[in-house]
């Protein structure tokens, strides 16, 4: 398989010690421990519990202050969940080209973007085609290899943009030194099933401000006013939470993270010795400025027109070994085919010659 959960007593343990205490939904001690091993573990002031990665970023853009009909740029080469969570609001995502080394933000174009096709104005960034205000950018740190954040973010500062990192598949990542998800107002982690570390299903925000977190952990408690008996609630929350009983085998795992991101990068180091050479292919190492958990290993072909790709799938596939194409990228998909983008021709490129292999911590 390309990517696994692997468990042991540890999770059993933990998961009974839950069900006993009674304590399996949002309230308990497992959600607050995993909260501070999140903090531990990333050097974040604040980790904020939640059902999912997607739910994380929804919250992440409400915070952001992402309103109805403005537009957040995003990568089109990315899950479809970060332009769902733009949509969940009633705003429209904006896409962005990504660049062939580390399939992140092409940070360059975006400048050039930014400053032939958008005006400052007193109340914001707006773009001029679409009469929209651009309000929030948000970086994806594709398959665990972290985009080139300090430059990111002086475009970002250049035209007042908030950025919220799309994390999910970076915890175990470093950018400079720093865990990733560390470098803009919040960042969404998710814990889902194929992810670096497992609660089933799961995600976090992760944040230096602790107004952000405190907000951010109402708003995922249908907003409800702190009390020991009263329910009362000051605005349209969500039900958000992440259960204790996710969170305890959270607990269980986040204890292997640093084991696994030893195993996972000796694993690419292997891929990457063993593709030396090859014609034809690259193995898709971490950025100059990046310590990636490489979460999914990746092979990007020469062969621009999809033959290679659709020949290494099919064979692959065929012998036992999963493989993959990443995404459709997301302009592509009917649903968003209607939404501002710029030149993304990487973007298509990258789709017809990415294939993701197998990447488990054990193998
Ligand atoms: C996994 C993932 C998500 C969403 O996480 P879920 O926990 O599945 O909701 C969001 N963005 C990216 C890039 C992802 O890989």
């Amino acid at each position: 398989p390309i990517h696994i959960p692997i468990f042991g007593e540890r999770e059993i343990d933990l998961l009974r010690e839950c069900v006993e205490s009674n304590f399996v939904s949002s309230v308990g001690a497992f959600c607050d421990r995993f909260e501070s091993a999140l903090v531990d573990y990333t050097g974040a002031r604040r980790a904020v519990l939640t059902v999912n990665g997607t739910s994380a970023l929804h919250l992440s853009l409400i915070l952001a202050g992402v309103e109805d009909n403005d537009e957040v740029l995003i990568p089109s080469f990315t899950f479809v969940a970060t332009a769902n969570a733009v949509r969940y609001i009633g705003a429209i995502p904006h896409f962005i080209e990504i660049e062939d080394q580390s399939l992140g933000v092409d940070i360059t174009k975006l400048l050039q973007w930014l400053e032939t096709t958008t005006e400052t104005r007193d109340d914001g960034l707006w773009n001029k085609s679409t009469g929209r205000r651009i309000r929030c950018l948000v970086p994806m740190h594709t398959f665990g290899h972290a985009v080139d954040m300090d430059a990111l973010n002086a475009v970002a500062a250049q035209f007042g943009l908030v950025v919220v990192e799309d994390a999910a598949e970076s915890l175990g990542s470093f950018y400079k030194g720093r865990h990733t998800a560390n470098d803009s107002l919040c960042a969404a982690i998710s814990f889902n099933g194929n992810k670096i570390i497992t609660t089933g299903g799961g995600g976090a925000i992760l944040t230096n401000d602790d107004d952000l977190a405190d907000r951010a952990k109402h708003l995922s408690t249908t907003a409800k006013i702190p009390h020991s008996w009263e329910m009362r609630h000051d605005a349209v929350g969500f039900n958000y939470r992440m259960p204790a009983l996710n969170a305890a085998l959270g607990c269980a795992q986040i204890e292997k993270l640093p084991d696994f991101i030893v195993k996972k990068r000796a694993l690419a180091e292997r891929y990457r010795a063993a593709f030396d050479g090859v014609e034809g292919v690259r193995f898709l190492s971490e950025p100059e400025w990046a310590t990636s958990n490489y979460w999914l290993n990746t092979l990007v072909l020469d062969d621009n027109s999809g033959k290679a790709q659709e020949m290494c799938l099919e064979l692959a596939n065929s012998e036992g070994i999963m493989t993959r194409p990443a995404w459709t990228p997301l302009h592509l998909l009917p649903l968003f085919s209607d939404c501002p983008k710029m030149d993304l021709t990487i973007t298509e490129s990258m789709a017809r010659r990415v294939v993701n292999i197998p990447s488990t911590a054990s193998l």
